[in-house]
């Protein structure tokens, strides 16, 4: 066996490891990257971007049903489902193929083989062994199954089985409503797919406010989307899903979206897990700020990660929710969308700003809206740097904008 010297090698491409493969290279290391499969990980093949991707021609068709409000006439609009997923495929092969330039760019070492950790400083990988004075592994998640229900990639199907559908299914049933079950619902209601979820949690989107959450649940049931929460699925035979509350369903397809698990490895001391591995936040730009920190001493507060859930409106939170703080130790401040002149030019009246605040500080912020994906980030820089309520009130928001709606509840 042959055996090379780097001074960092990582393993998994994804956001975490070409993060840190890039930093590393312009502080002048060198660098070698493994990826046992394509270079951008889960983000860029499997999950952020083909997800965004089908998303935006799903709700681009709807809003072409919607035109007549605008004063369009549109005739005829009809989905074309295997072009959706052709556009899908060539925006990720074109952003992999800019992620593939900049690496070689960089001159960064990528091994295309699945890397195996032996000890702290040496990974072996196609039969050879690599010296490294430090190791990161981001060897990423994958999607998790329930104990009594396996995906079979045909029936039952996971967020990575559903990019490669070839037909749209008339109706599916998505299994747990966090992220990816949300963007899905979206998805599917926006084709015309008949629509159920459900979930264990009391209400949808448990991960949310409780109040984003019950705007959600209002905003599926206008769109008929069923839903069923404080439910589970009980077993799955032979096309019948059975749910605790005795109901059953036939749906074309099945997705499973309960989350992912890490892609386990045995944690050795010395060795630096980040990204999804970690066990932490899965989120893509948790994975590369925990890159940007181990590399460069970028300072980075996990306690202030943003969520983004897209689609129309999009759902965007921030720092503390409503229901984990004390009553009485809080003020809550928010404005309906529909109070923005913005909202009405753009026939998006649906949702709310809302800021949790304390000791005139704001603790949270949580965002439905139209452009919330960008708005939260005016908050977040507010709560990170301890800007207080009042100060930020000394700023010029520009009209007509959602931002003004800010400005409006400080
Ligand atoms: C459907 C879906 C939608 C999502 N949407 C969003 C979103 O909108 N925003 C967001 O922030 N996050 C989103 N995520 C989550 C995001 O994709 C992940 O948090 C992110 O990809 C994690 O990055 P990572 O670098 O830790 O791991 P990954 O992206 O999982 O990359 C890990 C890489 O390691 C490689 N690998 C594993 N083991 C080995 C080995 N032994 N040898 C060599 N290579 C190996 C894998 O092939 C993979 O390429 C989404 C996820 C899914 C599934």
């Amino acid at each position: 066996m042959d055996t090379k010297t780097y001074d960092l090698g990582i393993i998994g491409g994804g956001p975490a490891g070409y993060t840190a493969a890039l930093h590393a290279r312009k502080k002048g290391l060198s660098v070698v990257l493994f990826e046992k499969d394509k270079l951008g990980g889960v983000c860029l093949n499997r999950g952020c971007i083909p997800t965004k991707t089908i998303l935006h021609s799903a709700e681009f068709f709807s809003e072409i049903n919607c035109a007549g409000e605008l004063g369009v006439v549109v005739e005829n609009a009809k989905v074309d489902f295997p072009a959706i997923m052709a556009r899908k495929d060539a925006v990720v092969e074109k952003l992999r193929r800019n992620l593939e330039l900049t690496i070689k760019n960089a001159k960064i070492d990528v091994v295309n083989a699945q890397a195996h950790l032996k000890d702290r400083n040496t990974i072996e990988a196609d039969g050879e062994i690599y010296k490294c004075a430090k190791v990161i592994v981001s060897t990423g998640s994958v999607p998790r199954e329930l104990p009594n229900i396996k995906f079979d990639h045909e029936f039952v199907l996971s967020s990575d089985d559903i990019l490669s559908l070839k037909e749209l299914p008339k109706s599916i049933l998505i299994i747990g409503s966090g992220a990816i079950g949300i963007e899905w619902a979206r998805i599917f209601s926006a084709l015309g797919t008949d629509v159920t979820i459900v979930e264990v949690g009391k209400n949808l989107l448990p991960i949310a406010d409780i109040e984003v959450s019950k705007r959600i649940e209002r905003m599926f049931k206008a769109k008929k989307i069923k839903f069923y929460t404080n439910t589970g699925v009980e077993n799955i035979e032979n096309g019948t899903v059975k749910f605790s509350n005795g109901e059953t369903l036939n749906p074309e397809k099945v997705l499973m979206s309960v989350g992912r698990t890490p892609n386990l490895c045995e944690k050795l001391e010395g060795v630096e897990y980040l990204g999804d591995v970690s066990g932490g936040i899965q989120l893509a730009h948790c994975a590369i700020k925990e890159s940007l920190r181990v590399v460069d001493g970028v300072a980075f507060d996990e306690t202030l990660v943003p969520s983004v859930i897209y689609g129309t409106p999009e759902i965007a939170w921030v720092g503390a929710r409503e229901q984990d703080l004390e009553a009485g130790t809080f003020e809550k401040a928010s404005i309906l969308i529909s109070a923005l002149g913005k909202s009405h030019c753009d026939n998006c009246t649906d949702g709310f700003i809302k800021l949790l605040c304390q000791n005139g500080l704001i603790v949270g912020a949580h965002i439905v809206s139209k452009e919330a994906s960008s708005l939260i980030h005016q908050v977040l820089i507010a709560i990170q740097n301890k800007i207080p309520a009042e100060k930020l009130r000394e700023i010029c928001f520009a009209h007509p904008t959602y931002s003004e709606g800010i400005f409006e509840i400080l």
